[in-house]
């Protein structure tokens, strides 16, 4: 018996793509067959990301190139939950769901692909289900959506309020995929910190145990597990001081994800951000007393509505205290539907640029002076590849993706997933070169 044919494109963030894991894992397991070209495939869903406005074209770009290589495309995701303005463009999709609409889809898609009579030999999907990073890392998505308002986001009215998933669920699954040989975990949400909040952190069960649906919980338990575990999207909430002696303790890796966005407590006032900034500085300085190595990765904003010169350089000076590890930035750009764009003051594009890359300049130099630090140390090192030339892996600090990785040149007998000792020879703003130790 022939198996349907379906194509499927995945855009946007980390979160999405745990979204299409599980749309692809459920095809497989009705006995679909994912295909890698438009051609072979019966019908095309696109996963799409709406988050900026380049994402938002991103996705209508890809849709429209699904649509003229195949003609029957289904059009899922962040974007989905904005259908009129996908029909305005391609009024010929098949079907529009938002996100996380995962049973939706598989409605869609049986309507126009039928489902395969029921076929034991086509029921073989992994236990860990279908993972669409490689086989050494997995993404482990704890809740969805977000009981925050920040006035520069959209994601709360796509993705509606925080809903965490059950403690013992999100364990099993973490089990699963540490079983099946991944070596790194990365925990993501739109808030690690809020975690079980929306439960008020009611007592779930694994392995028989009672636990908490709370961050602390989680990370105790997966400190268990024996794999390298990563916390993205934290904000510094004053229980996540609980989890540094967990990293201290080499239990997670010392590295905190946390988009700080801002640092003039009006600017923060006028993005409605978590987690005021007040005592950052101070916690910062508490968190690597107990933990050195901490790695801090970041994003700001820059060129916010409102934001005056005096506050840019609040927000620099800050840059120079807490001598963050890894930051991204953005220049503000309104997006449709987010309440800062009534915001009075817009930032003049030329400024906007301007205050880029000054930040950017004062970034760089901290973080090529916090990577040369690194130069003679001994480090765990993560292999993601390997070719004839050496291979390529991640340090406890470097997150798969967004930071940066570590090279070690002429080290061909390693495979992705193994951990070797390293010792750093040199540096520069982004990267690090190694040599293992023997
Ligand atoms: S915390 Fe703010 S930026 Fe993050 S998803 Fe929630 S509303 Fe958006």
């Amino acid at each position: 018996m022939s198996q349907p044919k379906v194509g499927f494109v995945s855009l946007g963030c980390p979160k999405n793509l745990v979204d299409s894991e599980r749309i692809l894992t459920q095809l497989k397991v009705e006995g679909y067959n994912i295909v890698p070209s438009y051609e072979d495939a019966e019908l095309v869903i696109v996963n799409t990301c709406g988050f900026i406005d380049s994402a938002v074209q991103e996705s209508l770009d890809t849709i429209g190139e699904a649509l003229a290589e195949n003609g029957k495309v289904i059009v899922t995701g962040c974007l989905g939950a904005r259908e009129d303005e996908i029909r305005q463009v391609h009024p010929n999709v098949l079907g529009i769901t938002g996100p996380h609409a995962y049973e939706n889809v598989l409605d869609q898609v049986h309507q126009f692909v039928p489902k395969p009579a029921y076929d034991p030999f086509l029921q073989l999907v992994p236990d860990t289900g279908v993972k669409l990073t490689p086989k050494h890392y997995a993404y482990l998505k704890i809740s969805e959506g977000c009981n925050h308002r920040c006035t520069f986001c959209i994601i709360p009215s796509m993705r509606g309020d925080l809903v965490s998933r059950p403690i013992g669920e999100v364990l099993d699954e973490a089990g699963r995929l540490q079983k099946a040989g991944v070596k790194e975990l990365l925990v993501i949400s739109q808030d690690t910190s809020a975690y079980g909040v929306d439960v008020k952190h009611r007592t779930g069960f694994w392995n028989g145990q009672p636990v908490k649906t709370s961050m602390q919980a989680m990370c105790e338990a997966l400190a268990e597990l024996g794999i390298w575990v990563r916390l993205h999207y934290v904000y510094p909430y004053p229980h996540v001081d609980d989890v540094i002696p967990l990293m201290a303790a080499g239990k997670l890796l010392p590295y905190l994800d946390i988009p700080f966005q801002h640092a003039s407590p009006r600017i923060l006032k006028l993005m409605k951000r978590p987690g005021q900034a007040e005592r950052t500085l101070e916690r910062i300085k508490k968190w690597r007393s107990i933990c050195p190595d901490l790695t801090i990765r970041s994003t700001f904003i820059v060129g916010f509505p409102g934001e005056t010169e005096e506050e840019f350089q609040e927000l620099l000076n800050f840059l120079e205290e807490a001598q963050l590890d890894r930051v991204g930035c953005f220049k503000y750009s309104p997006v449709e539907g987010a309440k800062a764009n009534e915001l009075p003051d817009p930032v003049p594009e030329e400024i906007k640029e301007l205050r880029y890359h000054r930040f950017m300049e004062t970034q760089q130099r901290i973080s090529a002076a916090r990577l040369q630090a690194k130069i003679g140390r001994t480090i765990q090192v993560l292999i993601d590849e390997v070719d004839d030339e050496g291979a390529i892996g991640r340090s406890f600090a470097d997150a798969p993706e967004i930071d940066g990785a570590v090279y070690l040149n002429g080290l061909t007998d390693v495979k992705a997933g193994d951990v070797i000792t390293a010792v750093v020879d040199a540096a520069d703003e982004y990267d690090l070169w190694a040599t293992r130790q023997i």
